[in-house]
């Protein structure tokens, strides 16, 4: 039992002067990060933050934002991550939901947190700029360009608000770690709200600590101390938080921080800095596919590509491990289960369009829908329930909730239709609350996804149901197209019956410029349902 604070430390001693951090052009070793942790852990302290108080993050892939959770952790306070890209409206709920007593954050969000927190308990703020760790980033070495790019901004002054490097500078380093057990909160982590209204989900330090042991155990290939992280994904994600951050940490491995996770940094920040192993989500590898310069930069550092949160595409598995060389290994996980549950085997046999075997530990079952009591047998679907000691102690302040998720005997169900072959590979079918029953029959939206996938013309796409006077419920598309390529809604339905079964093909297709996305980039189907209904209300 280590927690992951101790795991940091295992790495300073053991590669003291690995780069842990890049961070444009910076690199920040691994005794560096940990003694800028402990100077943290005493700032924390001095600004009274105890043992369970809680200590929001409101920051995307910076150095400081690796550093506030790691001594957040330190002194047994609880992380409450959070998008730095959300309106008060939405931080609001969960920052009084979850008692936050302290708020990391940007310069450029500074002002606004300091009105925003007297709606709250936030007492202190510390602030810190995105450039603060430029050395010798070409475009933003001048303090006063990056102000001119909107980059930086000048703050407060406000009592109890400070700036992240002064804090840094003053505090000398505590290396105490606090008196936490394994079963004790280490943070609220917000779901996506994919489906729903955002929860807390409460994952313990057992949870966050065996995350990473899981994944290790999962890829004995990878050897510490050796390898290269992408870390793109937001770490205020659980996605990107266990699998990127957790895991580079555990691992001695450096980890290049890209706080925009667009296509042009994604590219430029894997060959630069040869990237070996890149966690990332569908939409990444979507736009990577779709830029000019795929396929002119050389990207054959990458050893292995690990997808998840989201349906993969098969065509998009196929032309990206084509035009890299590299390896995609999906993976399955949800915020309940810090997230990862599954993962295809790397070197292994692995199922393209499979979400792979239960990782080490970790139990699941397929139930049927209706009430859980009779286990599917081998290539029906069911219910996907998930037992192991990634599974969250339950959600904050919602005991009804928890009480539906997590069964008797400790299962999470986890909302997911999912179908088991005679090897032990799952298959996710679709979400529960996502299907679509038309004429009496179930029609699952990634089915339509998936074909709509397949055509050369098409970039994105996302099914919905809407209503239908015969039917009850009928599937509309939303389509992106590729850049240049036309396409009436006409071809599409048309194309569509190429493929699909009749009751199956959508009656409307709309085009669109863009999709709605969460914040690890997943398409909202939910909201592409919510614009349909206020249409017709
Ligand atoms: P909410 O749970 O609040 O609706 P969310 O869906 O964004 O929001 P997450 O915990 O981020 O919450 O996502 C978990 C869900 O993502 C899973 O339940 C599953 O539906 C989906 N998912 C994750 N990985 C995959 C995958 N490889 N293939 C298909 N679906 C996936």
């Amino acid at each position: 039992d280590i927690l992951i604070s101790q795991y940091l430390e295992q790495s300073a001693k053991a590669f003291p002067h690995n780069s842990a951090l890049i961070f444009q052009g910076y690199a920040m070793t691994f005794t560096q990060l940990n003694d800028t942790v402990c100077r943290f852990a005493t700032a924390l302290k001095k600004f009274g933050i105890k043992k369970g108080d809680r200590v929001a993050i409101l920051l995307p892939n910076v150095i400081p934002c690796v550093v506030a959770y790691y001594a957040t952790l330190k002194i047994g306070g609880i992380v409450v991550f959070n998008n730095p890209l959300y309106a008060d409206r939405e931080l609001e709920p969960q920052f009084t939901d979850s008692g936050v007593k302290c708020l990391i954050t940007l310069d450029l969000l500074a002002d606004r947190m300091v009105k925003l927190r007297k709606k709250t308990d936030i007492s202190t703020i510390v602030y810190t700029s995105i450039c603060d760790y430029l050395s010798f980033g070409k475009r933003l070495f001048f303090p006063l360009l990056a102000k001119k790019n909107g980059l930086t901004k000048d703050v407060g002054p406000a009592p109890n608000l400070y700036k992240f490097q002064d804090v840094i500078a003053k505090y000398a380093p505590d290396t105490s770690q606090a008196d936490v057990t394994m079963d004790d909160v280490a943070m609220y982590q917000y779901t996506g709200g994919t489906t729903g209204a955002s929860k807390g989900v409460m994952l313990s330090h057992r949870n966050i600590s065996y995350q990473v042991q899981q994944l290790e155990a999962w890829f004995p290939e990878f050897v510490k101390g050796q390898e290269t992280m992408l870390g793109a994904l937001p770490f205020f994600h659980v996605f990107g938080m266990s699998t990127s951050m957790n895991y580079a940490i555990k691992m001695g491995w450096r980890n290049v921080l890209v706080p925009k996770p667009q296509s042009d940094p994604l590219l430029e920040a894997i060959s630069k800095f040869k990237v070996s192993f890149a966690p990332m989500v569908p939409t990444m590898y979507i736009g990577m596919l779709d830029h000019p310069n795929m396929g002119k930069i050389d990207l054959s550092s990458i050893r292995a590509c690990f997808s998840g949160s989201a349906p993969l595409p098969l065509d998009v598995i196929n032309t990206f491990q084509k035009k890299t060389s590299s390896i995609i290994v999906e993976g399955f996980g949800l915020t309940e289960c810090t997230p990862v549950t599954h993962i295809n085997p790397f070197q292994g046999k692995r199922v393209v369009g499979s979400i792979g075997l239960p990782i080490s530990d970790t139990v699941c079952k397929i139930v049927d829908l209706e009430d859980h009591t009779r286990q599917m047998p081998i290539g029906e679907s069911g219910e996907l329930l998930i037992k192991g000691p990634q599974v969250m102690k339950g959600y904050l302040n919602q005991p009804n909730a928890t009480a539906k998720t997590i069964t008797e005997d400790g299962f999470l169900c986890s909302g997911d239709i999912a179908q088991m072959d005679e090897n032990g590979y799952f298959y996710i079918v679709d979400r529960i609350k996502d299907i679509i029953i038309s004429g009496g029959y179930n029609v699952y939206p990634r089915d339509i996804d998936e074909v709509l996938f397949e055509h050369p013309n098409i970039l994105e796409a996302c099914a919905i149901g809407i209503p239908h006077p015969k039917r009850g419920e009928a599937v509309k598309a939303f389509v992106i197209l590729k850049e240049g390529e036309t396409m009436t809604e006409k071809d599409v339905i048309d194309y569509c019956g190429t493929k699909l079964a009749k009751y199956k093909l959508p009656v409307a297709v709309e085009f669109r410029n863009e999709l709605p996305k969460s914040n690890v980039g997943k398409i909202l189907r939910k909201e592409l349902r919510a614009e349909e209904q206020n249409k017709e209300s």
